[in-house]
């Protein structure tokens, strides 16, 4: 039977969901021929591979290597979309990493949001933190726009880019721990290769907190012991393997349960955006 096509919002060009890579999707980095990792150790292998960034976002973006997860984004893009979005084709594929390949500063996100980045294909894009963190990027400078509403709306970053503990939309927000461990190859790469230029990073929650500070140790960065705590403003001083100094500052999550009840505001926000 032939796949059921929805329209993209922006191209308007039809796409079956979850979107076969290369097929057009806007900022798709995949082709038909890009390998697929199916085990942690293939996510390891093909992580550490990956001779830039365009290679790494490819790779992220077919990776199916947690089942559970795989399992759960593609059931969303197919049946489980939100009344609002059903008419829209949904990407139910891992969200690469998103900005400028050159940037000095990283922010590192927790997962993808269901009808968020699993429907757009593109980090924090299409749902009300995304429209937090871009409001906020564009007012400090990062960001062309300040709204994120799908791929191909001609956003661009520069001096940052975002990235994230876990790649694929996990059920209630929760990945497990083996889910986050097989994932983190896939950081530990994007962190290597951002480390030439690096000068901070920005942790969104406590999961993006313990996840940038695996990372910097998986690469032999000295981290400061103990080990420091997260919290909205917390900031920790690690140095590369070279000896260069990169700040690691936290943030409370740009999430809806912490943006509607005021926990984090914009102002906060902003704050912490001047430090990196
Ligand atoms: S969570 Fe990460 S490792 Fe697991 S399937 Fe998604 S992209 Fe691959």
């Amino acid at each position: 039977m032939a796949a059921h096509l929805d329209r993209h919002p922006v191209t308007g060009q039809p796409f079956a969901s979850p979107v076969p890579p290369g097929t057009g999707w806007p900022g798709d980095p995949a082709t038909a021929q890009t390998p697929v990792a199916r085990t942690s150790a293939a996510v390891e292998r093909l992580a550490r591979g990956a001779r830039g960034i365009p290679e790494l976002d490819a790779r992220i973006s077919v990776c199916r290597a947690c089942p559970r997860l795989v399992a759960w984004r593609e059931s969303v893009a197919r049946e489980g979309r939100r009344a609002s979005f059903a008419d829209q084709p949904y990407w139910g594929r891992p969200g690469p990493s998103f900005g400028d390949p050159e940037a000095t500063v990283l922010i590192v996100g927790l997962a993808p949001a269901a009808n968020g980045t699993n429907r757009t294909g593109r980090m924090f894009t299409g749902d009300r933190s995304g429209d937090w963190l871009y409001a906020a990027l564009y007012r400090a400078g990062y960001a062309s726009q300040p709204t994120s509403v799908a791929a191909g709306d001609g956003l661009e970053l520069t001096g940052i880019r975002i990235v994230a503990a876990v790649r694929c939309a996990p059920p209630e927000n929760k990945p497990t721990t083996v889910e986050k461990a097989t994932c983190a190859a896939w950081l530990d790469r994007d962190l290597e290769l951002a480390e030439p230029r690096l000068r901070s990073m920005l942790a969104l929650g406590s999961i993006g907190w313990d996840a940038a500070l695996g990372a910097a140790r998986r690469r032999g960065w000295s981290v400061p012991r103990p080990k420091p705590r997260f919290g909205h403003g917390a900031e920790a001083l690690l140095t590369t393997a070279t000896g260069r100094e990169v700040r690691l500052v936290g943030s409370y999550h740009v999430s809806q349960q912490n943006t509607f009840t005021g926990k984090l505001t914009e102002a906060m926000l902003d704050a912490v955006l001047t430090r990196l």
